[in-house]
């Protein structure tokens, strides 16, 4: 397993489920604009969360693409849910830049929650199209721009429910910030 930490952040990829990561505060979801349960990430969400979660989420809908809005976890082991609606490949567009809006928004709530810990499934790459090695490239990268600002999150997670998807986001962020960034110790 990659483990990289920069800027005092511990950045990892590990393959698993998302509603499985009992040990950090907060976990992304990769809605709908409706904020429903739907299928993929956010049905497994949902799912695990019961029927409480829908009912928060509903006065908070619809999201706009880019967007990020928080919850409670309700039946989850995590405290939070960031929810967060990925770009339709090929027809939200400019798509890196709403991609890129969605990391940086679920960082930037997390901040405001206090919150350290925080997981990311891979937004947009299933039902929404979005290809991964590029999608990987713009979410480590938007993550990698934020490091800086970050007070509170010191652990972020990329979860990958398969293993090619694991190992395209491993590579990525082997490569992470070697076009000049430094990496700091601790
Ligand atoms: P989107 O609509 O944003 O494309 P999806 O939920 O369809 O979101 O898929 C996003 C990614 O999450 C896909 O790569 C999919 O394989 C993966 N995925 C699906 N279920 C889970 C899960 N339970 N945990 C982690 N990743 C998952």
């Amino acid at each position: 397993m990659t483990k990289r930490v920069l800027h005092g952040v511990t950045l990892e990829c590990v393959q698993g489920d998302i509603t499985r990561q009992s040990d950090m505060e907060a976990i992304v979801n990769a809605a709908n604009a409706e904020l429903r349960p739907g299928g993929g990430v956010a049905g497994a969400i949902h799912r695990a969360a019961g029927p409480g979660l829908d009912a928060e989420c509903r006065p908070l809908a619809p999201i706009r693409p880019g967007q990020a809005v928080i919850t409670g976890g309700h039946r989850l082991p995590n405290p939070w849910v960031i929810h967060c609606l990925g770009p339709v490949y090929g027809r939200d567009e400019p798509s890196d830049r709403l991609l890129a809006d969605c990391y940086r928004n679920a960082l930037r709530i997390a901040e405001e929650k206090g919150i350290r810990s925080i997981a990311f499934p891979a937004i947009s790459t299933g039902v929404f199209g979005y290809p991964v090695e590029e999608a990987a490239r713009v979410a480590f990268d938007a993550i990698h721009a934020e490091l800086p600002e970050l007070r509170t999150v010191r652990h972020i997670r990329f979860v990958l429910f398969g293993a090619s998807d694991f190992a395209v986001h491993e590579r990525v962020l082997e490569t992470l910030g070697e076009s000049g960034a430094q990496d700091s110790p601790g």
